[in-house]
């Protein structure tokens, strides 16, 4: 028996994603390879972060690990940082390229003007995540006043100013489960103000509504991302919240065979962050295991692009 993947059309990188790491290629065939490095994972990919060493490009987590700063050019990952850390990279005067997703900048900008108005902030999001990490770090004022919270059950706990509060989301967090949590904050906070729905961006919401879409036909989902890409732990959980199992694998060499035992389809699709040739990859290693048929499923992905400004690098 034929048995058959379900590709979701609405996959993979988005142009945040595309974005950043075009932004790093250019530094490093401009400035060379011994100059540039990038604070943080740029995306949180495995096969990206490990094509951009091999080019050339250091990753550090902190400032500590790179000597004469002066000489170095130094990169914003798509996640973005706070001000402090901006602050700080310019009096070490690094040469600054800000590889910030435009969404996550906009996002910042209402959350320096939340703190210049003196709001109390809500952060709906991972803590820790260093998209959060970085929104909470673009309040202007007291951080006291800003608060990360995930679930309604953080929402019971807030004691804000019911009158002067704001409220921003993680760009790539599970829409279904983002809106329970919004629904609490507005019950408890009826004039906090924020988005009309929430901040995740148009990237996640596609690629989560193709999830669905393939979840609905498929017997096994696998999501091709890395397990610290926040994007794509949601599409497996977007999966399994349909009642399909689904695995999230860097490539090809994390997927178990058993996992297919009982198929007859499998479902496929890729994080925000994962490159196309891994999908390839994966779809030549379900074809050794009898997954012959592909089919497209879902929407078109019409993906926006950001364009890099000419003096940006
Ligand atoms: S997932 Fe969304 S916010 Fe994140 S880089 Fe892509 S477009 Fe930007």
């Amino acid at each position: 028996m034929c048995k058959t993947v379900n590709l979701a059309r609405a996959r993979g990188m988005c142009a945040g994603v595309d974005r950043a790491i075009k932004i790093v290629n250019l530094a490093l065939d401009k400035y060379g390879t011994d100059k540039v490095y990038v604070l943080h994972e740029v995306v949180h990919n495995k096969h990206v972060v490990e094509y951009l060493r091999k080019k050339g490009a250091h990753f550090v987590d902190s400032f500590e690990e790179i000597s004469s700063p002066k000489d170095k050019i130094l990169i914003f990952s798509a996640h973005g940082v706070g001000i402090e850390t901006f602050n700080k990279a310019k009096e070490l005067e690094f040469k600054i390229i800000d590889a910030t997703c435009p969404v996550v900048s906009g996002i910042h900008r209402k959350m320096n003007k939340a703190g210049i108005n003196g709001l109390d902030a809500v952060v709906i999001g991972h803590k820790g995540h260093q998209e959060v990490v970085g929104t909470v770090g673009q309040y202007i004022g007291d951080r006291n006043k800003v608060h990360v919270v995930l679930t309604p059950e953080d929402v019971a706990q807030l004691s804000i100013d019911p009158d002067n509060s704001f409220f921003a989301t993680q760009t790539t967090l599970s829409i279904d489960e983002t809106a329970i949590t919004i629904q609490a904050l507005k019950q408890k906070y009826p004039s906090i103000v924020g988005p009309k729905d929430n901040d995740t961006c148009r990237a996640t919401q596609v690629r989560q509504n193709a999830v669905k879409q393939i979840a609905a036909v498929s017997d096994v989902v696998i999501i091709a991302g890395s397990k610290n890409s926040s994007n794509s732990n949601r599409l497996k959980e977007v999966s399994e919240s349909q009642g399909i199992q689904a695995y999230l694998v860097d490539d090809s060499s994390q997927i178990d065979p058993m996992w297919f035992k009982d198929a007859n389809s499998v479902g496929l699709s890729a994080g925000a962050s994962a490159p196309e040739y891994v999908i390839e990859e994966i779809l030549s290693f379900l074809n050794t295991l009898g997954f012959i048929t592909v089919v497209e499923c879902g929407d078109e992905l019409k993906e926006k692009t950001f364009p890099l400004k000419e003096d940006l690098i």
